[in-house]
């Protein structure tokens, strides 16, 4: 097991290594090593608790000194162990809790030189349907923090430079020893930059970013929905100190719209007929969204309700090809206002209806004129 290789060779130090040396020697093999870099691998995943347990004994003074005296042994049963205990084990407990420590924070960042970067903004946009049909450049503005062009976003006035903590050293983070371990914290003077602006800029009063409408240029691509989102790298805020911006996502919202809803790519529509037309059938015209005009075929005897599709009538496909159908619901009117000719008609129609015509409407009176005897008996 991990006791029996020699805690410098894991390291790939000489015994004499001083801190720093022992420090880097670390930092790079935890990398070479880390389950993040070699997903799946059990060898990686055992060499890099070796590595993590020989590092937090050879940096702590005193497990070195006993280790340097009596090896593994020093570790073992409790002969000689300090304050951490449970140590030879194998058995080391939060593997992350020291790794964050050393490279504060998530895997591959950490660091000052990699300061944070900005927020990502988000930017609602509401659009039409007909946009959202076509697609649309547009033109947005927002508010939001940029580089503060005078100092570049130092923060430090045009002409003078931010000077090295002396606190910190420009480490950015002081140690300190929390029991077992070495912690590091960010610098209380410098606020984890490393470096101290002793002349503020005045156009940003030491923040390195101001305030400023931003106007962009966005491209919708056609076939875009509710909750879609685009994403405009780089256009969020600044980051701090120069440090490189987030971005900004617009969210897009389509309004609703007078004649179509929208189902994924289906448009619907609803289509009133005269019931001369839903009792004979016949042809409708719609005017879609893609500037065309449909036609849709009633076949005779359509009852109020029942849906017609147009292949192809819908909406573009985001970013993909084709487009979706077209469903018209049909709604059969009964006429409000008839002429006393059409009224005649109607009453010589109605005289030559014997319910035979209508077998639907027949058994509904039959099944009515049953529930009234029902009733009544
Ligand atoms: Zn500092
Ligand atoms: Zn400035």
């Amino acid at each position: 097991m991990s006791a029996e290789i020699d805690f410098y060779e894991l390291l790939e130090v000489e015994r004499t290594a001083d801190e720093k040396v022992l420090k880097s020697a670390y930092r790079k093999l935890a990398m070479k090593f880390h389950p993040d870099k070699n997903p799946g691998c059990a060898e990686s995943e055992a060499k890099f608790k070796q590595i993590n347990e020989a590092y937090a004994c050879l940096s702590d003074p005193q497990k070195r000194a006993a280790y340097d005296r009596y090896g593994h042994a020093a570790f073992q049963q409790g002969g000689g162990g300090g304050a951490g205990g449970g140590f030879g084990g194998g058995d080391f407990g939060d593997i992350g809790d020291i790794f964050e420590t050393i490279f504060g924070g998530a895997f591959g960042g950490g660091g000052r030189q990699q300061a944070r970067r900005g927020a990502d903004l988000r930017y609602d946009l509401e659009i039409s349907l007909e946009d959202a049909f076509h697609g649309k450049e547009t033109e947005i503005a927002v508010e939001v923090s940029q580089k503060c062009e005078p100092c570049g976003g130092s923060g430090a006035t045009p002409g003078t430079s931010a000077r090295r903590c002396n606190l910190c050293g420009g480490h950015g983070k002081v140690r300190a020893q929390q029991g077992f371990f070495m912690v590091e914290r960010a610098c209380p003077n410098c606020h984890g930059r490393g470096e101290v602006i002793e002349s503020p800029c005045k156009s940003c009063r030491g923040e390195g970013r101001v305030d400023a409408e931003q106007r962009l240029q966005v491209n919708i691509p056609a076939g875009v929905d509710n909750g879609t989102r685009i994403r405009l790298a780089g256009k969020g805020e600044a980051g701090p100190f120069g440090a490189p911006p987030g971005d900004l996502y617009l969210f897009l919202h389509i309004q609703r719209h007078k004649v179509f809803e929208r189902e994924g790519t289906t448009l619907l529509t609803r289509c009133p007929i005269s019931f001369t037309t839903a009792a004979l059938g016949g042809e409708i015209e719609i005017p879609g969204l893609d500037g065309k005009v449909h036609a849709i075929e009633i076949p005779a005897g359509i009852q109020s309700g029942k849906q017609l599709r147009k292949r192809g009538g819908g909406m573009p496909v985001l970013q993909g090809r084709g487009v979706g159908d077209l469903v018209v619901e049909i709604h059969v009117e009964t006429p409000t206002k008839l002429s006393a000719r059409q009224k005649e008609i109607l009453r010589e129609f109605q005289a030559t209806e014997t319910g035979e015509e209508c077998p639907q409407s027949k058994g509904f009176f039959e099944r009515i004129k049953d529930a009234w005897t029902d009733l009544t008996e």
